[in-house]
């Protein structure tokens, strides 16, 4: 049975097919989330790249922020659910997954069964976000790609100490008007999103193995400041900001295994 998981996000859209719940045949991420045109390109370019045609799908789900919007899907699930089963899937180790997105953050703890105990989540201030690094890559003119490049390059990090966004954006800019190394502010930067991350997980109570999930945990400027902060192993699967379209396409395949 093919099933496809669609995770609309709030910056980028990604789409996962998969065979009988356990091989994936083909995925997309296409940049732009939400409200655009992104999640039907990255469900059609998933498709292509699987060699599928859609009167071969059995069913499909939807999840992230824009989950509602996807007239395709035939139900949708929440983050929480499909991260969670997303992750489990590719690690079973996992117990404590920090999910950060383009603009929330959440942290999840799960038992031996891969069930969730608890979550705790921060929606309401983009600081510790995706958002928040965007929002300084551009201040310092290099692409999200390259800040953990630049930040990798540092030996002394400067210090953030703003707790809003826009203030933050001010101390930034205010930083390298003083002359301080783009390098030093870029790390600054990861150290300040993994230290609001880092009090937000403690709260849930650290159980190894921690696995990251979501775009921020393919930077590594922020995974290795968590490590640090939660003085833990912080572990990431590369297709880790597939995690919740492989949830949703897995949670597909349960559906029809009933
Ligand atoms: P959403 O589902 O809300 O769209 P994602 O989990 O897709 O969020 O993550 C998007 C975030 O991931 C972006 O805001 C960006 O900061 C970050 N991101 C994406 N790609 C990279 C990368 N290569 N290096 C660092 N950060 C990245």
């Amino acid at each position: 049975m093919v099933t496809v998981g669609i995770d609309i996000g709030s910056t980028t859209s990604k789409c996962v097919v998969m065979q009988d719940g356990k091989r994936i045949l083909g995925s997309a991420l296409i940049k732009g989330g939400a409200g655009t045109q992104k999640p039907e390109m990255a469900y059609e370019l998933a498709l292509e790249n699987a060699g599928i045609k859609e009167q071969d799908i059995g069913l499909i789900i939807s999840t992230g922020y824009g989950r509602s919007t996807f007239e395709k899907s035939d139900a949708n699930l929440s983050e929480l659910t499909c991260h969670a089963k997303g992750v489990y899937f590719t690690a079973p180790g996992a117990r404590t997954i920090i999910d950060i997105g383009g603009q929330d953050v959440k942290v999840m703890s799960l038992n031996a069964n891969g069930k969730m105990k608890s979550f705790l989540m921060n929606d309401k201030c983009a600081a510790g976000t995706g958002r928040f690094l965007d929002v300084m890559a551009g201040i310092l003119q290099v692409s999200i790609e390259d800040l953990e490049v630049l930040a990798s390059k540092s030996h002394q990090p400067a210090s953030i100490s703003s707790t809003c966004t826009v203030f933050a954006e001010s101390e930034v800019i205010s930083q390298m008007a003083r002359g301080i190394k783009l390098e030093d502010i870029a790390r600054g930067i990861c150290e300040s999103v993994a230290k609001r991350v880092a009090a937000l997980s403690q709260r849930i109570g650290i159980e190894e193995q921690v696995y990251m999930s979501g775009g921020v945990a393919k930077n590594g400027g922020v995974r290795n400041a968590l490590e640090r902060s939660l003085n833990k192993p912080v572990l990431y699967h590369e297709d880790a900001q597939y995690m919740g379209a492989i949830g949703a396409a897995l949670s597909a395949y349960e559906r029809l295994s009933i």
